[in-house]
């Protein structure tokens, strides 16, 4: 049995390199790499993905988990090579169902669409990338047709992302989380707004750099293990245990988007760079969903990077940093702008208490392209016209539409939005775990020690990498299911008090 697991480790671990090559590719794409590099890279990027694919559904694989399987039975649920076999059986079954050259196609066309939207954002037009989004469509449709059996098109696709959950549960979610939010935005938004103008004074973009890597140095970002780069839409990758590295993006005339997303991405980087390093080079060495991940980037960027304790630590910081711009701002006047509510058309600089709106309208549109009830070419009127019922907003063009977020034109239409809204709901599952556990937190957070909180964030969540699901998960951590109820809580209790409602 040892020298079949060693064998098959071996096996797993050459497929990981290849699908970590490919990733530094992508890595490239997206930060350094000329445009004039996009056509070959695709290519490229399209090969590297067709042998990674090959070498992860390699027959061999299949007959070595049967032969482990009577092994995999007699251990109990939680032991790591147990948990090894079952994801890698859960892998395999999935990857051996999309042929190797949709694979390859996939990843060619994607790419190619990737650097078309990089043009076509900031030309606003939608007319560029409207062919290569067809496309795509037919493409994502091919993907779920692999998993015939489904009760929605879109299932096989969330499923990827979001393993155990479907279309339905994730309808059933969305509409309980709506119908707590409605009101409360309905609250805030009939009062007068908040200024938030300290917000959009002229910041130099190194001096926001070099702040945002000092708080997450301190949240616990290993820069031995990690980087920050400059990119259009700021994402964070993996090459191994000891290469986590960060992106972001930066507004000289918008403090906001450099420092949220900067705190947002390391708190994915957290839990990649704290997955047990017995898990490399296997499907364990990963976060477990996307629900999950989003959990962790959420809650270092809002629950923890937006709360009073936090800028009570690092507003008198901020403001030596940026003494014109700030001197004259209080602490009151920070916080209350940087947690301004208010309807907006772009979803990555949306606040927390309309972020989930944003999402939900992207998942529907998905759904109905999906279905075929919605056309590509209606796509961006369809934006438009959720924007204004949802948010009554409409985007003077389609940069601030359809065109401003980067996962339809970088990948499949489908799987890719619900994870941001599952992640919200359980970001404040998961840290009133942590409260119960130490309600010493917030009074550290104040005093920028993040120690306690990332410990225990380690041992219950980040450490098992893929061991558990996330529905398993979930269940370990809070001793329950999904529920909408803990963040509806939060978000009163704090806007509650912001806005005195
Ligand atoms: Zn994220």
């Amino acid at each position: 049995m040892e020298q079949k697991l060693a064998e098959l480790k071996a096996r797993l671990m050459e497929a990981s390199d290849l699908y970590s090559a490919l990733s530094v590719l992508e890595w490239d794409q997206t930060t350094y790499m000329p445009p004039g590099g996009a056509e070959a890279r695709g290519r490229q990027m399209g090969l590297l993905g067709q042998m990674a694919h090959e070498r992860s559904v390699d027959p061999a694989i299949g007959r070595l988990l049967d032969d482990l399987q009577p092994y995999a039975e007699s251990l109990p649920y939680d032991h790591d090579d147990a948990a090894l076999i079952r994801a890698t059986r859960r892998q395999y079954e999935k990857d051996t169902k999309v042929p190797k050259e949709l694979i390859g196609e996939l990843i060619t066309h994607t790419t190619n669409t990737y650097q078309t939207w990089t043009e076509a954002r900031p030309a606003n037009d939608f007319a560029r990338v409207r062919p290569l989004l067809e496309k795509t469509l037919d493409l994502s449709r091919k993907v779920a047709d692999c998993f015939p059996g489904y009760d929605h098109i879109a299932d096989p696709l969330i499923d990827q992302s979001d393993y155990g959950m479907k279309a339905a549960d994730v309808r059933r979610v969305f509409a309980e989380l709506r119908a707590g939010l409605v009101p409360i935005v309905k609250a805030i938004t009939s009062q007068a707004p908040t200024d938030d103008s300290v917000i959009y004074s002229h910041y130099p973009p190194q001096q926001q750099l070099d702040f945002g890597i000092g708080i997450i140095k301190q949240y616990g970002y290993d820069f031995n293990r990690g980087r920050q780069d400059l990119t259009h839409h700021p994402f964070m990758t993996k090459f191994s245990s000891g290469d986590v590295r960060i992106t972001t993006h930066v507004k000289e005339t918008d403090i906001r988007d450099a420092l949220f997303s900067t705190l947002h991405e390391a708190g994915h980087a957290l839990y990649e760079q704290g997955i047990n390093p017995a898990y490399e080079g296997t499907p364990l060495n990963g976060g477990t969903s996307s629900g999950v991940h989003e959990s962790q980037s959420r809650l270092w960027e809002n629950i923890v990077g937006r709360s009073r304790e936090f800028w009570e630590y690092y507003f008198p910081q901020l403001q030596a940093a940026f003494p014109d711009q700030l001197r004259a701002v209080s602490l009151d006047q920070w916080h209350r702008a940087i947690n301004k509510v208010g309807a907006s058309l772009i979803r990555i600089d949306a606040d927390e208490v309309t972020y989930n709106l944003h999402v939900m309208i992207r998942f529907d549109l998905e759904l109905a392209l999906l279905e075929g009830s919605l056309e590509i070419k209606d796509l961006p009127e369809a934006w438009h016209n959720r924007y204004a019922s949802d948010l009554g907003v409409t985007a003077p063009d389609d940069r601030d539409g359809v065109l401003q977020d980067v996962h339809w034109y970088g990948g499949l239409i489908g799987g890719a939005f619900q994870g941001y809204t599952l992640g919200n709901l359980l970001s404040a599952q998961f840290y009133g775990k942590a409260l119960e556990a130490h309600p010493s937190i917030p009074t550290e957070i104040g005093q920028g020690k993040f120690d306690t909180l990332h410990g225990w964030l380690k041992e219950n969540i980040y450490t098992h990498g893929s061991k558990f699901t996330a529905p398993e998960l979930v269940e370990r951590v809070t001793g329950g299911g999904l529920q909408v109820e803990p963040l509806l809580n939060y978000l009163r209790t704090k806007y509650g008090a912001l806005y005195r409602l």
